[in-house]
């Protein structure tokens, strides 16, 4: 089991949740993959591991690796989802995100501080986790 797992079982069995194979298996499959996946990507990387396992089950426990604070959701739009691992040494970023082809550039470093300060200096309750910014690439934009 890698560190990653160790740290999601932990979180488990501290909130008297079940520990499985395939909620492992999970956690395995998004920290071996770097980057943004959606369900069925990282469904299909496990594919042989853990044949039989379902939609609802790979999306539970990217959920619960969210609220254990090893992973975080992208969301798209439409119900559209990416989940990425957050790992020992990744700071938290964002994303601009192009409607037409999907094209993913990381930002690193700003926004998060800023938003961190905005709401410090305003004394202000910021919602949510968004962290995508939308819009087109310069290619879908015409402009390249
Ligand atoms: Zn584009
Ligand atoms: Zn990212």
């Amino acid at each position: 089991m890698t560190s990653y797992q160790e740290q999601f079982r932990r979180y488990l069995e501290e909130r008297g949740l079940k520990v499985t194979r395939q909620r492992l298996g999970v956690a395995g499959a998004l920290q071996a993959m770097p980057g943004h996946h959606s369900i069925d990507a990282l469904r299909d990387r496990l594919r042989e591991a853990e044949p039989g396992i379902g939609q609802a089950t790979v999306y539970r426990t990217l959920r619960l690796l969210g609220e254990a604070g090893l992973a975080v959701e992208l969301r798209l739009g439409a119900g559209a989802s990416r989940f990425e691992a957050v790992q020992a040494g990744c700071q938290p970023h964002y994303h601009l995100v192009c409607r037409n082809c999907g094209a993913m550039v990381e930002l690193q470093g700003g926004l998060p501080e800023l938003r961190r300060d905005l709401a410090a200096h305003y004394g202000f309750s910021l919602e949510g986790q968004d962290n995508c910014l939308f819009g087109f690439c310069a290619h879908c934009a015409g402009i390249s």
